[in-house]
């Protein structure tokens, strides 16, 4: 019986052996057979090209990708209906990838690789959707101007002693409105609300500009302090641009609520599309996305934290130190965006 079963084995190997033959001598026509995989993505960095390159290596299955912005990506998909090429759908930001999930356009997954890799609060609690790496939503300060010990949390930015300082984009921006979703669910409405207009009677300015506008404008000293996702201040740091680098030198970082809720902390991510018609190569990827290897790429790829443990961070996050980050549901505070965007508005947060 024993052996007979290694015999079996050995055949199975033998075969394997000649079909990897074979794949050497017509690589093109095997991949073609193994499948393929359209991907709808809002990703658009150098490394991530390096990642599908990979992919199709380790599993045959080709990729086609459309990139556009996630807005874009989303009403082509609702256009398309049933008939949607797409297999999975990757964007940043928990509130737009929750928001192609309300409108109907993914799928949920059960994967035991996705669910043991990926902690809970990172991923949708049906598996409709899966963070792949994280951002950190921080508080920037000017070496020169401020102390640290000034803004230890969010909250803080809305006390009086700020007047003027602060410097944050508008609030049409989805990463605001997902950290005033976390402050919804951590200070309750009310208490929200009256955050939101300290905020704005503090600003330095009307918002305006990117992420990294707000850290260049400390570092022009037209603002003492800036709220920005964390991967700005990592590009900068690294910018070939030296006037960039000089910039991210007059500033330094606070990992907010760090002896509370910890500090807020958003996803770029995705799921597999409603319509799939590639499933299986779908459910694939999005694991193959949680491998060692892939988590290096993806997170590098924009100077992001992988979301599985003990991947190695990429420069310079390695020292920015650790932090306690706000553990609340992704799914969360993306589903408490249209109230988030109420708050803002009433506030008058431009
Ligand atoms: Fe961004």
């Amino acid at each position: 019986m024993q052996n007979s079963y290694i015999l079996l084995n050995r055949r199975q190997f033998m075969a394997g052996t000649a079909v990897a033959a074979l794949g050497m001598l017509s690589a093109p026509a095997i991949l073609r057979a193994q499948g393929e995989l359209n991907l709808y993505s809002s990703r658009h960095y150098d490394t991530d090209e390096a990642l599908y390159t990979d992919f199709t290596k380790a599993t045959g299955i080709a990729i086609n990708r459309i990139d556009a912005k996630a807005e874009e990506l989303i009403e082509r998909m609702k256009a398309e209906g049933k008939n949607s090429p797409a297999d999975v759908f990757i964007s940043v930001d928990a509130g737009n990838i929750e928001r192609a999930n309300e409108e109907n356009l993914l799928q949920p997954v059960q994967s035991e690789i996705l669910t043991s890799r990926i902690p809970s609060y990172l991923r949708h609690p049906d598996g409709s959707w899966f963070g792949f790496s994280k951002r950190a939503r921080i508080i920037v300060v000017s070496k020169d101007r401020m102390d640290t010990k000034e803004v230890p949390t969010y909250e803080s930015l809305a006390v009086e002693t700020m007047m003027g300082k602060v410097l944050i984009r508008s609030s049409s921006n989805i990463y605001n409105q997902s950290l005033m979703g976390s402050i919804i669910a951590a200070d309750g409405a009310e208490s929200a609300e009256a955050w939101a207009k300290g905020l704005v009677a503090n600003m330095a300015r009307t918002p305006k500009g990117g992420d990294t506008d707000q850290i260049k404008a400390v570092a022009a000293g037209e603002g003492d302090v800036a709220v920005v996702n964390s991967y700005y201040l990592g590009k900068m740091i690294n910018s070939k641009n030296q006037d960039e680098r000089d910039d991210a030198a007059k500033v330094t970082l606070v990992f907010p609520n760090q002896s509370d809720r910890g500090t807020h902390v958003n996803i770029s991510g995705g799921g597999v599309a409603r319509h799939a018609p590639n499933k299986d190569a779908a459910v694939k990827f999005l694991e193959y996305l949680v491998s060692d290897k892939a988590q290096q790429y993806f997170a590098a790829g924009n100077t992001e934290y992988p979301v599985v443990k003990d991947v190695p961070l990429p420069s310079p996050l390695d020292t920015f130190g650790s932090f306690k980050e706000d553990t609340i549901d992704a799914q969360k505070y993306a589903s408490l965006n249209a109230e988030a965007v109420r708050i803002m508005d009433r506030a008058g947060w431009k």
